[in-house]
Formats: C-alpha cells, sequence, structure tokens
C-alpha cells in the first residue's frame, strides 16, 4: 500500500520503520524543516520494550540508556538539596528504559528501509477520503497533492489530521493545568553536578544535565492558553508571562536560555480522548489520537505500541483495513487508558501551590526510605 503519515516524531517515525519494513511505500510529511530533537529524556515502558525490540532496536536503545532521574533533586534558593526525587514513584520497574528524545529519534530515523521518504517543511492542508474504493486525496500547504491508500495522523497532540477527520481540538482535548517548557543550555552543559528542580508556588524550573548536553525546564500551573502552536516568540512570551517577577534561584538565567533557543518547545499536560482512532482512511497514532499527557511518562510508549499493532494487523488484514483498525484500536486501548488514569500524584509533587505545600513536599519526601540530600533549609522566597 501507498500509505501517508503526518509528523516525523516517535509515532511517526516509529509508523514509517514498522509499515515500511513491511513492504509499503511510505511518504512521511513533517511541519519542520527537520527532525524535532529537543526534549528531556523520555521513557519505554512495559511492552514497549518488548516492541522496540521486536523492531530490532533494543541493543541501539541499551547503548543509549541514561538514568537521569536518579541524579534528580530538589533544591533551595541557594541550590541547596533540599529532598531527593521520587524516582520509585514514576518508574514501573528496573526494567523501564531512560534515553534522550533525540537519540530515539535519531535510532529511529536511522532504520527506516528506503521503501520510506520524509519530506520536512510541509504539512497536510486539506483531505478527501474516497470511501470504500478510491484512496485519500490530500492537498499539501506547498501546493502538492497526492493520492494514498491511507493516511496516519502521528502529528502529536496538536494533530492537523485530527482536526481535518475528527473535528476541533476542544472537542478531544482535556487540559490538566500544567504546562511544560524546555530549552537547551549550552552554556551549563559541562558544569558538574545533579539535576536540580527548584520550586516557587505553582511554578518549577530546573537544570537537567545527560550526555554532554543541558537543557532548561520549566513547569507552571495555568488554565488552557490560546495560542498558535506554530508561534515560537508566542510561546516564549507565554513562558516569560509566567515567570514575571521570579528571579530567585537561577530562573532569570533560564529564562535567557529560552529566549534565545530556536529549538524552544511549548507544551500543555493535556490529554486526547476519541471514542474512535479511525475513520474511513485515516488513522490517529500517538499524541495525536490518545496523548496520556507528559506527566504520565507513557507517550512515547504509547507510540511505540501503537505503530506496532497497526502495522501487524495491517499485514494481518490484507486490503481489509477497517478490520485492521478496530483490531488495533482493541489492543491500544487498555494501554492507553492505563496510561491517561496515572497523572495526578506527579503534578502535585511537581507543582505545590504555596511555600507551605513546598516545605512539606520536601518532608514528606525525606521521609521515604534511602539516602537524603544534606538537610540546608527549606526553599524562601
Ligand atoms: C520538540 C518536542 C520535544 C518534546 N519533549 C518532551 C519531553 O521532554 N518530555 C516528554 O514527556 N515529552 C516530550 N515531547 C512529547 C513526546 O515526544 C510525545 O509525547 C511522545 O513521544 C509521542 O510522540 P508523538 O510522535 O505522538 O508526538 P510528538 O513527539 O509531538 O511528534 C509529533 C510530530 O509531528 C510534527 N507535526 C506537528 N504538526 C504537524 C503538521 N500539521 N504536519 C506535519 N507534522 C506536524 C511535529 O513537528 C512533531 O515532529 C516532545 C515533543 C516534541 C515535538
Amino acid at each position: 500500500m501507498n500509505i501517508l503519515v503526518s509528523g516525523a516524531g516517535v509515532a511517526g517515525l516509529a509508523c514509517a520503520l514498522e509499515l515500511g519494513t513491511r513492504g509499503n511505500d511510505v511518504t512521511v510529511v513533517e511541519y519542520a524543516r527537520q527532525l524535532r530533537l529537543t526534549g528531556t529524556p523520555i521513557d519505554i515502558r512495559g511492552d514497549a520494550i518488548e516492541t522496540a525490540d521486536r523492531m530490532g532496536l533494543l541493543a541501539a536503545i541499551q547503548k543509549r540508556r541514561v538514568r537521569m532521574s536518579e541524579l534528580t533533586q530538589f533544591v533551595d534558593s541557594d541550590g541547596e538539596p533540599v529532598a531527593r526525587f521520587p524516582l520509585a514513584e514514576i518508574s514501573d520497574s528496573d526494567d523501564d528504559i531512560e534515553l534522550l528524545r533525540e537519540d530515539l529519534l535519531r535510532i529511529l530515523a536511522d532504520a527506516l528501509p528506503p521503501t520510506v521518504a520524509i519530506r520536512f517543511g510541509d504539512s497536510i492542508e486539506a483531505l478527501t477520503d474516497g470511501g470504500a474504493e478510491g484512496g485519500v486525496d490530500v492537498r499539501f500547504a506547498s501546493g502538492r497533492t497526492g493520492r494514498y491508500d491511507l493516511v496516519v495522523g502521528a502529528d502529536g497532540q496538536h494533530s492537523a489530521v485530527r482536526r481535518l477527520v475528527f473535528g476541533p481540538e476542544e472537542d478531544h482535548l482535556r487540559h490538566l493545568g500544567v504546562y511544560l517548557a524546555l530549552a537547551d543550555h549550552p552554556a551549563e552543559a559541562q558544569a558538574e553536578g545533579a539535576n536540580s528542580i527548584y520550586n516557587v508556588p505553582s511554578r518549577m524550573a530546573g537544570i537537567f544535565r545527560y550526555s554532554g548536553k543541558a537543557v532548561a525546564v520549566f513547569q507552571f500551573r495555568s488554565e488552557p492558553i490560546d495560542y498558535d502552536h506554530h508561534d515560537l516568540d508566542a510561546q516564549k512570551k507565554i513562558l516569560f508571562d509566567a515567570f514575571e517577577g521570579h528571579r530567585s534561584w537561577r530562573i532569570p538565567e533560564l529564562l535567557e536560555a529560552a529566549r534565545v533557543d530556536p529549538g524552544f518547545f511549548l507544551t500543555s499536560a493535556s490529554q486526547i480522548h476519541l471514542p474512535r482512532w479511525h475513520r474511513g482512511r485515516v488513522v490517529l497514532v500517538g499524541d495525536a489520537g490518545y496523548s496520556p499527557a507528559f506527566l504520565s511518562g507513557r507517550g512515547t510508549s504509547l507510540a511505540l505500541t501503537g505503530a506496532r499493532f497497526l502495522a501487524e494487523e495491517l499485514q494481518r488484514s490484507g486490503p481489509d483495513h477497517t478490520a485492521a483498525f478496530a483490531r488495533y484500536e482493541a489492543r491500544q486501548r487498555p494501554y492507553v487508558t492505563f496510561a491517561q488514569d496515572r497523572v495526578h500524584s506527579g503534578r502535585d509533587r511537581m507543582l505545590p501551590t504555596t511555600w507551605a505545600a513546598i516545605a512539606a513536599r520536601n518532608e514528606a519526601l525525606r521521609a521515604l526510605p534511602g539516602p537524603h540530600p544534606r538537610r540546608a533549609g527549606e526553599n524562601a522566597p
């Protein structure tokens, strides 16, 4: 089959790999001009590890494994550690694999067979599903057109394919009240030390280091904010507004890193809930169909299992894509439900809403068994 995949993130590349190695001709169309490599380490968990193994990627993934969360601690305004990050609470088991999002994208891209072509700097603008007999006619932003047997929407939380086929984003998106922003912080890359997280009420700023890189990380609580997801300056302004007036610890320095980073990334903790992930010849995979929100730590695992189940079922069903889509959904749905149910304690731990709640969080973490950082006073304004 001739298949169009929208988005070259984890879901899109995994679909391209799984579909391409099964003899399909795959075109991936990616809005950005190159792979978007920003990101903190992501997790591969549970059955997604077996999926990575079946894709033939596990050895390469294991080689790039990092253990960043173990080295992460909460600090006070002087940078003194006050509590350990509760790794045990965010990890399913010691088998979980943490690696850079960048490394996973490169491993997937390097494994693509010659039956896959990626077209950067373009996106789907309109599509018309020709029904049982025909394919899907697609018009791209570049003006190109094409006809495909199937279209896979793997274009993330703000999926254009989902909007075009399933309706407006607000019909499917559940905002969980938190935003995440990431920026490269090259000046900090070679510095020694653990990863640090600093809280002010309802906000956190942090520095995460790994493999010779450093990332400035921000989270803040907020009602939904309406903005253009392709306007970088507008996204940076949202971060600056959220931290307006906060100058303690290293917040100004981290905001400056965000100001100058062309790969700056902002996202909301939002889930996508749809009763079905396919309509006609169009199907959704990854965050586009079932974002569990970054707070779950399971978006990447869902993208990998989703790609595998979809490709396996299409292979099994031959030309009957409707049956394949239905079986893909039946196999993937339990993983999605599990992931989407597990986000709330993470938010309360990471973003206490008052100074008293920050102090209580630190106290509670120090009461957990295990080694703790020296007690050097609580966060203070
Ligand atoms: C730059 C970036 C950084 C991230 N960092 C983190 C992180 O630190 N921690 C975390 O938990 N999760 C992060 N995520 C989200 C995480 O990658 C996903 O939750 C998970 O891997 C599932 O991936 P996905 O492919 O479904 O979605 P995504 O990773 O969001 O990939 C979607 C892809 O589609 C592209 N795209 C979007 N719109 C269009 C369009 N209209 N046409 C064509 N292409 C389009 C995007 O540019 C992107 O490459 C990040 C995502 C991105 C894009």
